[in-house]
């Protein structure tokens, strides 16, 4: 699964713990801790 830190590629990802959705638009952005609960597990919307 995603976790934060990884380059996971241009999408939709939602945090394991609370739902919150991360959006990367870039290939090389990297996946951040959620922004609301601090997860870094996603999975892609
Ligand atoms: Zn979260």
């Amino acid at each position: 699964m995603p976790t934060t830190g990884e380059k996971p590629g241009i999408g939709r990802y939602v945090c394991l713990s609370c739902g919150q959705v991360v959006h990367l638009d870039d290939n090389d952005d990297t996946l951040p801790p959620c922004p609301r609960c601090n997860g870094t597990k996603f999975k892609k919307d």
